[in-house]
């Protein structure tokens, strides 16, 4: 049977990683990290304005088990980054992180010792978003270049004769 007729049957293929990575980048729950001022522009992505909805990202879960997502808004003292850390540790994998804003991301105008200079000393972040403060729609950037980096993630891991899915 030709690729047409399956298409025409309803049919259609692809590979699980493919399939898995489609779901994930498009419901990324986000674990709000708001720290400061940054954390208004956050609130402010799920405005009807700005609809963080569309990307399937509206569930912001204050648990970490139901987060996909740390979005780090605000300034990040040493004090609560052993706390920050601590909850990005009880997110299931896979897990993935936002700095949002120029005090996440290099510490911002604190040049101070009470301030982390950048949340990526003590997290892996994979999206940084730079604004003091970023508006919603520099966020939403950053949600749909997350999405991208997703879709070219390996989520299958194994050599195909014995597949692991990293499920928690
Ligand atoms: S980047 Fe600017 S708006 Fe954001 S937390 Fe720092 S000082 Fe506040």
């Amino acid at each position: 049977m030709g690729l047409e007729s399956l298409l025409k049957e309803g049919f259609f293929t692809s590979r699980v990683d493919a399939l898995l990575n489609w779901c994930q980048r498009n419901s990324l729950w986000p674990m709000p990290m708001g720290l400061s001022c940054c954390a208004i522009e956050l609130m402010s992505a799920g405005d009807p304005r700005h609809d963080i909805a569309r990307f399937g990202s509206e569930v912001m879960r204050f648990s970490p088990r139901q987060s996909d997502v740390m979005i780090v808004a605000g300034t990040v003292t040493y004090k609560m980054a052993k706390v920050v850390r601590k909850i990005y540790d009880q997110m299931s994998e896979p897990r993935w992180v936002i700095a949002m804003g120029a005090c996440a991301s290099s510490g911002g105008m604190f040049r101070s010792y009470s301030v982390v200079q950048g949340v990526d000393l003590f997290l892996p972040v994979d999206i940084f978003v730079s604004g003091c403060p970023p508006r919603p729609d520099n966020l939403l950037h950053g949600l749909m270049e997350l999405q991208k980096k997703i879709e070219r993630e390996h989520s299958v891991i194994g050599d195909g004769s014995k597949l692991s899915l990293p499920l928690n």
